[in-house]
C-alpha cells in the first residue's frame, strides 16, 4: 500500500513519473489535469467551469477541485493506494488533503519533489505542444507556480515526509531515484 503527493514545477516530469510508479506498484495514478482536460474533452460541466482557467495557465477555483478529489480518493481502488499529479496546488488544497485524509483513516507516505532548472522547464514544456502550452501560458503556469505551489515544499518539509529528487536526469534514472527513496 503506498500513497505517494508528487511536487515540481510545470514540465518537471509529474505526469511522466507518476505514471512510471503508478504501473510498477499497480496502484491509480491521479492527475486533477489529466481529468479536467478530458472534462473539457467531454464538454462536461465541469469542463465548461474549468476551461477559461486551464487556457489561462490559472489554478481552478478550489471549489471545483476539492469535490473531484474527494470523490476520486473515495472510490475503491482508491483503496489500495495512490499517486496523486498535479494536487495539492495550493495550501488550501494541502490542508483540506490533510483533513480529507484523516476521514478516510489515510496517511500519505512521501512527497516526492522533482527539481528541474527554468531553463530546461521552458524548454520541455514548449516541445510538449499540449494545448495549454503557449508561451504565455507557460509563462504564467510558471509564475503560478511559484507563488502558489512552491510554498508547499515548505509546508510539507515541515512534516518530514518530503524527498527532492533530481528530475534533470534521463527519466529511466529519475524513475530508479524514486523507487529508491520511496523504499527508504
Ligand atoms: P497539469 O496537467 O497538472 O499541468 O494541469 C493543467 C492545468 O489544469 C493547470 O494549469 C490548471 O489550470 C489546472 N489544474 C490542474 N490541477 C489543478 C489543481 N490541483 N488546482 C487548480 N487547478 C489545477
Amino acid at each position: 500500500m503506498t500513497r505517494l503527493i508528487f511536487l515540481g514545477a510545470p514540465g518537471a516530469g509529474k505526469g511522466t513519473q507518476a505514471g512510471r510508479l503508478a504501473s510498477s506498484l499497480e496502484i491509480p495514478h491521479i492527475s486533477t489535469g489529466e481529468i479536467l482536460r478530458n472534462a473539457i474533452k467531454e464538454n462536461t460541466l465541469l469542463g465548461q467551469k474549468a476551461q477559461k482557467y486551464v487556457d489561462a495557465g490559472e489554478l481552478v477555483p478550489d471549489e471545483l477541485i476539492l469535490d473531484l478529489i474527494r470523490e476520486r480518493l473515495s472510490q475503491s481502488d482508491a483503496r489500495e493506494g495512490w499517486i496523486l499529479d498535479g494536487f495539492p496546488r495550493n495550501v488550501t488544497q494541502a490542508e483540506f488533503l490533510l483533513q480529507l485524509l484523516a476521514g478516510l483513516g489515510q496517511k500519505y507516505d512521501w512527497v516526492l519533489n522533482l527539481e528541474v532548472p527554468d531553463e530546461v522547464l521552458v524548454e520541455r514544456l514548449l516541445k510538449r505542444g499540449r494545448l495549454d502550452d503557449t508561451e504565455e501560458t507557460i509563462r504564467r503556469r510558471l509564475d503560478v507556480y511559484r507563488e502558489q505551489t512552491e510554498p508547499l515544499i515548505d509546508f510539507y518539509r515541515q512534516r518530514q515526509l518530503l524527498q527532492s529528487i533530481d528530475g534533470d536526469r534521463h527519466p529511466e534514472q529519475v524513475t530508479e531515484s524514486l523507487l529508491e527513496a520511496i523504499a527508504s
